[in-house]
């Protein structure tokens, strides 16, 4: 088939795309044909999802992780970091400066803990943000691994999306990037914990990994569908100078432009295969180039998290090398934000919680 022709079929029936076709396209590497793959994932984003970015504030909670991924700058094995954790009314500011921006709704994220206080106080952070915005503010945690008990609990806090990514769908793959103890079907059980908490479930992976094949990421779109996740959060991997994968593979992870290329392909093939789900257009995509975060929204990507953390933080929660924004305050960030939306034709769906359509209609049909 020609490339018109399996774009075509992609617009109008990207679900019954197969294996072979799935990896056709994340294999196109003339700038003229990932052109055409793009616009047709932003024909099925326009009509699937429309053109309205929505926005997470992202509140980076602390740095303090009881995990030790190979690939993670805050991996508790780095010594070389002051580690932090914000207080209550830091964050309470940090979201109240959210809702005042009406970014309409915020994504706590931080290292993995389990421990009881971590899980009263994360329980209480989302009762004060609920509170003081009058309900208006969305809230999605992005803390790891926790039990159903735990979801359950943040949950009736009023949290109700909940980030968690697979990492890689691949078992193998998962092994090689964490250590042993970190299990990959624990990580998948969770997911299914976060659904039946209730949650509106994102997950995603990390593309460009060492040894990833093409073949791994068609396997982790199908792992997307089959999941039926509501939101799709993934990027570039990148490299951080601390970290063990880095030096195990010092080769991988440093040709920008492929590893740009190969998140934005990822995007438009996730488009063209989900249809309506929230795809987020990531930081990791801004890291590798000034305006990464358009070239994502342009590739199917929908939603946006501008970092509403604190400047004095933010130096101190890089996952990776090259993290844009470290010395941007919030209001900056709002700003840049503002321009590089209306830059590609979007606006911003202020104030809204700006919810997945797939989870709508999943909930419609039960
Ligand atoms: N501790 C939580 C949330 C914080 S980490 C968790 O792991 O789920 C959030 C995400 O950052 C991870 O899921 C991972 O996909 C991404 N990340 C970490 N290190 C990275 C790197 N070197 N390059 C790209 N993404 C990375
Ligand atoms: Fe901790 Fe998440 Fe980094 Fe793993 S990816 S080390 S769980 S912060």
């Amino acid at each position: 088939m020609r490339l018109p022709e399996l774009l075509r079929k992609a617009v109008d029936n990207g679900r019954d795309l197969t294996r072979p076709e799935l990896r056709r396209l994340l294999e196109l590497t003339d700038p003229a044909d990932t052109q055409q793959l793009f616009e047709a994932a932003y024909e099925v984003k326009r009509r699937e999802v429309g053109c309205l970015v929505h926005l997470r504030g992202l509140i980076e909670i602390g740095n303090l992780c009881s995990k030790n991924c190979y690939y993670c700058g805050i991996r508790r094995g780095n010594r070389r970091l002051k580690r932090f954790q914000l207080a209550l009314p830091e964050i309470v500011e940090m979201a109240r400066e959210a809702d005042e921006f009406r970014y309409g709704s915020v994504v706590l994220q931080g290292g993995e803990r389990s421990d009881a206080a971590f899980v009263d106080f994360i329980a209480g952070a989302v009762e004060a943000i609920k509170r003081i915005s009058g309900g208006r503010l969305g809230i999605t945690l992005s803390l790891g691994e926790q039990s159903l008990e735990v979801y359950r609990r943040w949950f009736a806090a009023g949290a109700h999306r909940y980030l968690l990514r697979l990492e890689a769908s691949n078992p193998e793959l998962y092994r090689r990037l964490h250590p042993a103890d970190h299990s990959y079907d624990q990580r998948l059980a969770c997911l299914g914990l976060l659904r039946q908490a209730g949650y509106q479930v994102g997950s995603g992976v990390m593309i460009g990994l060492p040894t990833q094949t093409t073949d791994d990421l068609v396997d982790d779109l199908e792992f997307f569908r089959r999941t039926d996740l509501d939101m799709i959060g993934m990027g570039p991997y990148l490299p951080h100078d601390q970290a063990p994968l880095t030096a195990a593979y010092p080769e991988v992870g440093n040709d920008r432009g492929k590893q740009l290329q190969a998140g934005l392909k990822m995007i438009a093939v996730t488009r063209l295969y989900l249809r309506d789900v929230n795809i987020a257009s990531t930081t990791a995509l801004q890291a590798l180039a000034p305006n990464g975060r358009e070239l994502g929204l342009l590739a199917g990507g929908n939603v946006i998290m501008p970092n509403v953390t604190a400047t004095r933080y933010r130096a101190s929660y890089q996952l990776y090398n090259g993290k844009p924004g470290i010395d941007e305050n919030s209001s900056e960030s709002r700003e840049k934000l503002e321009k590089s939306v209306a830059s590609v034709g979007e606006a911003i769906d202020y104030g809204q919680w700006g919810d997945s359509p797939h989870f709508a209609r999943r909930n419609r049909r039960n």
